[in-house]
């Protein structure tokens, strides 16, 4: 919940910069490892936007795979899980670079 309440405050400054009306569409890059259920989020969204000029509006949510490089080859790939294996090299000698992120994508508003 705490995490959406983050979420939310980001989203009521960003609007506040523009003349929002209603936001219509709001959409988060959720990152698979990152241990955020879309349904939770989905949920505590609808019970903060209540009464505010985001509701209403659709929360579209938007898994990012999980993204390592290689630092023996220096190629970024993409991996179902850990541990996270070249797929050009074989290495293991590898650095997570993506998948845990929360970031808001884009806001729709009218
Ligand atoms: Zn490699």
């Amino acid at each position: 919940m705490s995490l959406m309440m983050q979420i939310f405050d980001i989203i009521n400054q960003t609007i506040s910069d523009y003349k929002v009306k209603k936001v219509k569409r709001v959409t988060l890059k959720v990152g698979k490892m990152s241990n955020v259920m879309p349904d939770s989020l989905s949920f505590c969204f609808e019970v903060l936007s209540e009464g505010t000029k985001c509701e209403g509006a659709e929360l579209v949510i938007q898994e990012t795979p999980l993204t390592g490089r290689c630092l023996d080859c220096q190629k970024e790939f993409t991996s179902e899980g850990f541990p996270l294996a070249c797929p050009n090299c074989g290495s293991r000698n590898t650095r997570m670079i993506g998948g845990t992120e929360l970031a808001i994508e884009s806001i729709e508003a009218e």
